[in-house]
């Protein structure tokens, strides 16, 4: 029997839930279907129970501080089963408010793995749901074969469901997912080794950031093999081994494969680019009429907020007056490493190869927090300036506090801002975050070459 809908949207994830309750908002006959759990990945598997565990890690660093500060403080000790535990209680929390957000906008849930069987018909199980319009929203998966034998590690999902955090622990890949599980583990008491296959950490980000990313990992513990990955991965009594060619093996208790994520796109039968994705035009359609894509299975910036906005944009497309495009051109983004990192614009040399002619301002200081105890953790922070517009290009930054002050900055620059605006904007005080109104002189003028 089929039942008939104005928008199908398939998966409950953060863009799938915006786009189907925006567009019953506006009036459509709206079902959602999930495989899984509703709320997908950020919430459940990703940036919600990650931050948790960041906040657990930061509390190692807090105890620590706390003496310097005058605090008595006996030797704390983590346990990953307590974490575990209210971890999975929160995440249950927030898959109910996401359900009754659904049913609230009146979205018809339908519990299930999805397949489309062509322009506007989605098969469930014996449902079959026809609509003028359906939303691929399928998120993506940790990559399980860019290894051979890596299958048997575990992938963030895993880490985030253990019991008990193993002794030593060896980390592979180079992107944000690993350096934020590296810096993690290794402040609540595993012994990590991060094995990634360029010079540096975190590729796509600015120089200062993936340097800074790099000393705070080591700073922490972490031992880095840059410039080295495994050719493969094997098993022996319960334990893995990477092989580095024939001769050379490690043996680690415990692996994280963090070397990428794959959009989820079977069963739904759409052309895919060569890494996979759903290929979008700007107005996020499909090759297949009626059939758009939104979020992570685009592959464009896999990122929550950019899944919300593709798919509130898309519903008022469809359904509202007026259609609207997201703007993708300057998406701040955050890497929960301690300290943490974030940046909204390009990096330095994005901005060279796009033309610009860059006032560079930069500063690198011990922080009040830190300097007080005798720590030795730093902020950095960067300003790309268009030397003939005086525009502020991007902001760069690792330090506490990081991603809020960058958020805040992200509006600054979204208006327009110009380095005369940052400079006759008054700081508040004492805070790291004046640091970015008071950098007079440029380090650096740098040109194209
Ligand atoms: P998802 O949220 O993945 O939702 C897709 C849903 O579709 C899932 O529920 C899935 O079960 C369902 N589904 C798939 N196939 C089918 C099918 N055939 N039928 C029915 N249902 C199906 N982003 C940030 O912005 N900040 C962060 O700090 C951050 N941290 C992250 C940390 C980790 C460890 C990970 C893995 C991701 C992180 N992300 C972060 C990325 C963020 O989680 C994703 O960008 C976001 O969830 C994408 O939303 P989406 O709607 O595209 O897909």
């Amino acid at each position: 029997m089929s039942e008939t809908y104005d928008l199908v949207t398939l998966g409950a994830g953060s863009g799938g839930v915006a786009a189907s309750r925006r567009a019953a908002l506006l009036g459509a006959k709206v079902a959602i279907v999930e495989g899984r759990r509703v709320g997908g990945t950020c919430v459940l598997r990703g940036c919600v129970p990650k931050k948790l565990l960041m906040y657990a890690a930061q509390y190692g660093d807090a105890f620590a501080e706390a003496r310097g500060y005058g605090w008595q403080v006996q030797t704390p000790r983590f346990e990953m089963a307590r974490w575990a535990a209210a971890k999975a209680a929160e995440t249950t929390r927030l898959e109910g408010v996401y359900r009754q957000l659904l049913a609230g906008a009146g979205v018809t849930l339908v519990e299930g793995t999805a397949q489309l069987e062509g322009p506007g018909r989605v098969r469930v199980g014996d449902r079959l749901l026809e609509a003028r319009h359906v939303i691929v929203a399928t998120g993506a998966a940790p990559v399980t074969d860019s290894i051979p034998g890596i299958a048997a590690c575990a992938t963030s999902d895993d880490l985030l469901d253990l019991q008990a955090l193993p002794e030593r622990a060896a980390v592979i890949g180079g992107g944000y997912i690993a350096v934020e599980f590296a810096g993690m583990l290794a402040r609540l008491g595993t012994q990590v080794t991060l094995f990634f296959r360029d010079r540096a950490p975190l590729r796509g980000f600015d120089e200062m950031l993936r340097a800074g990313a790099a000393q705070a990992l080591q700073a922490a513990g972490v031992e880095l093999r840059p410039g080295s990955v495994p050719q493969r991965v094997g098993r022996a009594d319960g334990r893995f081994l990477l092989f580095f060619g024939e001769e050379r093996v490690l043996e680690f208790p415990w692996v994280l494969n963090a070397t990428g994520r794959r959009p989820n796109t079977a069963g739904l039968g759409l052309a895919l680019d060569a890494k996979g994705a759903i290929p979008v035009d700007d107005q996020l359609r499909t090759a297949l009429p009626g059939v758009w894509a939104i979020g992570d299975v685009t592959n464009k910036k896999n990122l929550t907020p950019v899944a919300i906005a593709e798919g509130r944009a898309l519903a008022d497309s469809l359904f509202g007056p007026v259609p609207r495009r997201v703007d993708l051109s300057r998406v701040a983004s955050a890497v929960f490493t301690l300290p943490p990192i974030a940046s909204v614009g390009p990096t330095e040399g994005e901005a060279l190869a796009a033309g610009h002619t860059l006032k560079i301002f930069e500063t690198d200081f011990r922080p009040m927090k830190q300097a007080f105890i005798g720590g030795s953790e730093r902020t950095r922070m960067k300003l790309l300036v268009d030397a003939a517009s005086d525009r502020v290009l991007a902001v760069h930054m690792m330090g506490a506090d990081a991603p809020e002050i960058v958020q805040s900055l992200a509006v600054a620059l979204t208006a327009g801002a110009t380095k005369a605006d940052f400079d006759r904007t008054i700081a508040v005080h004492p805070t790291a975050a004046e640091e970015f109104v008071l950098m007079r002189e440029p380090s650096r003028t740098v040109a194209p070459s």
